[in-house]
C-alpha cells in the first residue's frame, strides 16, 4: 500500500535552472512566501512512498500564480551629498538628513550639503532644502 507525501515549493520559473524556496507543508504558506519573493509559481511535489517509506515515484506539478503586482512600496530614501567635498550618506528620515547636514556643515565651514530624494528608480534633487527649513 503506497501513500503520497505532498509538499510545496515556491519557485520563480518552470525552467530547469530555477530558484526554489521551501519546502512548505501547506499551499497557503508557499503562496505567501512566493508572493513575498515575487515568485510566480508553486511547485507541488508528490512523493509516492511504499510501506517502508521508500520513495517509489516523484511527481511534480507546477502551478502558476496570478500575482497581483506588489503594491508600490513607499520606499523613499534621502541621500545627502556634500557639494564641496563629496561625502555622502543615505537616510530614511528627513530629520536624519538634516542632522547629518547640520553636523557636516558645522564641522566644515562653507561646505554645502545637497539633498536628493530617491523613490523607486528615480533620484531627484530637492532644491533649497536648507533654506526652507531654516
Ligand atoms: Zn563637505
Amino acid at each position: 500500500m503506497a501513500y503520497i507525501e505532498t509538499f510545496w515549493m515556491a519557485c520563480d520559473s518552470t525552467e530547469q535552472l530555477r530558484a526554489e524556496y521551501g519546502p512548505f507543508h501547506g499551499r497557503a504558506e508557499a503562496e505567501t512566501e512566493a508572493a513575498r519573493l515575487g515568485f510566480g509559481y508553486l511547485l507541488r511535489y508528490e512523493h509516492v512512498l511504499s510501506d517502508n517509506e521508500e520513495i517509489q515515484e516523484v511527481r511534480c506539478v507546477f502551478i502558476e500564480l496570478h500575482l497581483t503586482p506588489a503594491p508600490i512600496a513607499a520606499v523613499r530614501r534621502l541621500h545627502t551629498r556634500c557639494a564641496t567635498c563629496g561625502v555622502s550618506s543615505v537616510h530614511d528620515e528627513p530629520w536624519r538628513a538634516e542632522v547629518w547636514a547640520d553636523i557636516h556643515e558645522f564641522e566644515h565651514s562653507r561646505h554645502r550639503v545637497r539633498l536628493f530624494e530617491q523613490t523607486q528608480s528615480q533620484m531627484r534633487e530637492i532644491g533649497n532644502w536648507r533654506d526652507s527649513v531654516a
